[in-house]
């Protein structure tokens, strides 16, 4: 049996239209195992009226609780209409019901929230689910009105995690075991739609997987199952060269290796859930990104090695970036006054961007935030601090070592008389990082990219 994993994102699952795309996909294989995000926008707004909730403004929450049911009513009926069968009104009755039920324990959840004044982490992770709770349901009730043999599998009858809530980690040994059930569906005939990003602890709590985590399910499935693909359906041809949003001649990458999508995935190419190819690296497994709405395009192609020939394969930029500089007072000896710099970032839990270093003086690439006062009064400590905001980062992915010259060259000579603050390479993850000016960041991006990708 060769089963082909797919997971179908927000944008996928953004109306009746988009679902009908998903199901014509869907019928093109003959084993698929379908993973579904949450329509799109409910998961941000669950998270949101959770919120609103701890805060006791309840009315707020309720009137946005009833919004997410009205929409997936909607979306029902409109996809009903479009679709002349006598089995409508059943499908109708029992998708109402399906949201009714979720929407009352949802509105259960956000009242105990704001009894308690305060968001649990476990409780957020209930609320946050409800979104793909309802959409899997939905989507096997609106396969079957079509005459699909679609079957909804609860998820948290095999995404099995441990209790950290908010990004829990698989269970993957009950994984395995419990992946039998789907193979036994397929070999009835049906589909089985199951909903992504949330599973189910050892005390039956709901967990989460994360931002994304949708992604990160489908490839959990696909290891388990030992698929012949994962494929992530998105509203894009692919991964790209670069946003695509910004940068107008961005193209899809036909081709990379897992581990430069990996990179790329941590560098806000915001295609794919970081976690996401772990199971399939190491099944050997080949991720595809296509579009549905154009669902012949090739897409992009994540395997194990990938022989490309370019200098550079992608082109990562954000702002809202702020340098810090920390230069050694003398007395302070050298080894130890790195040591202290970056004691102080473990300490606040800071991730960092980009580093450079000489022998007394540190520069630090870090997101914006309230942190950097603190952060800044710990670091008068050891030495001479000066802070500049309204930076913004460059990041070029899978730059090959050998280019890393001619690469920078071509950088140069595109951005012209931009002052660079910061530039690093690492050889290991094959990054070159770039620092600037926040308000020369977009368009000294498009100059980059399009010396380095314009033919
Ligand atoms: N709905 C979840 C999110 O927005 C999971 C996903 O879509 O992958 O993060
Ligand atoms: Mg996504």
């Amino acid at each position: 049996m060769q089963i082909n994993v797919l997971k179908f994102g927000g944008t996928s699952m953004n109306d009746h239209q988009t679902w009908k795309q998903v199901l014509n996909i869907i019928e093109q294989y003959e084993y698929p195992v379908v993973v579904v995000s949450a329509t799109a926008r409910t998961t941000r707004q669950l998270v949101k009226i959770a919120q609103l909730a701890a805060e006791g403004k309840s009315e707020q929450a309720e009137e946005i609780s009833n919004g997410i049911r009205e929409r997936h009513i909607t979306l029902i009926e409109e996809f009903l209409k479009e679709n002349d069968s006598s089995k409508n009104a059943l499908i109708l009755q029992s998708c109402i019901k399906k949201i009714d039920e979720k929407i009352s324990k949802l509105n259960k959840l956000l009242h105990y929230i704001e009894k308690s004044g305060e968001l649990l982490p476990q409780m957020k992770d209930a609320v946050a689910s409800i979104g793909e709770q309802i959409s899997s349901y939905l989507l096997a009730q609106c396969g079957l009105a079509v005459n699909q043999m679609t079957q909804h599998i609860e998820a948290r009858r095999i995404i099995k995690t441990d209790k950290e809530y908010g990004r829990a980690n698989p269970n993957l040994f009950q994984i395995n075991q419990h992946c039998g059930s789907l193979e036994t569906v397929l070999e009835n005939g049906f589909t089985p739609i199951i909903g992504g990003f949330y599973g189910e602890a050892p005390d039956k709590t709901i967990t989460t997987l994360g931002f994304e985590g949708s992604d990160y399910t489908a490839s959990l499935l696909g290891g388990a199952l030992n698929a012949a693909s994962i494929e992530i359906w998105t509203d894009v041809s692919g991964i790209y060269t670069s946003d695509p949003r910004s940068i107008a001649d961005a193209q899809p990458i036909p081709e990379l290796s897992y581990f430069d999508a990996t990179e790329m995935a941590y560098f806000g190419a915001k295609v794919l859930h970081p976690s996401t190819l772990k199971p399939a690296q190491e099944r050997n497994i080949p991720v595809l990104v296509k579009n549905i709405f154009s669902p012949k395009e090739e897409g992009s192609r994540i395997v194990r090695e990938s022989n490309h020939d370019r200098e550079v394969l992608a082109l990562s930029f954000k702002g809202d970036i702020a340098t810090v500089t920390v230069s050694a007072y003398e007395t302070v000896m050298g080894y130890s006054f790195l040591t202290k710099v970056f004691e102080v970032l473990e300490n606040y839990r800071l991730a960092v961007d980009a580093v450079n270093t000489t022998e007394a003086s540190v520069t630090i690439a870090l997101d914006n935030s309230d942190m950097l006062d603190k952060l800044s009064k710990e670091f008068i400590e050891i030495g001479n601090v000066s802070i500049e905001n309204k930076k913004g980062i460059i990041t070029l992915i899978g730059c090959s070592v050998n280019s890393v010259q001619v690469l920078t060259d071509r950088i140069f000579k595109a951005v012209g008389n931009v002052d660079v603050d910061l530039l690093s390479f690492s050889k290991e993850k094959r990054i070159l990082n770039l620092v600037l000016n926040e308000d020369q960041l977009v368009e000294s991006t498009q100059k980059i990219h399009k010396s380095l990708f314009s033919k």
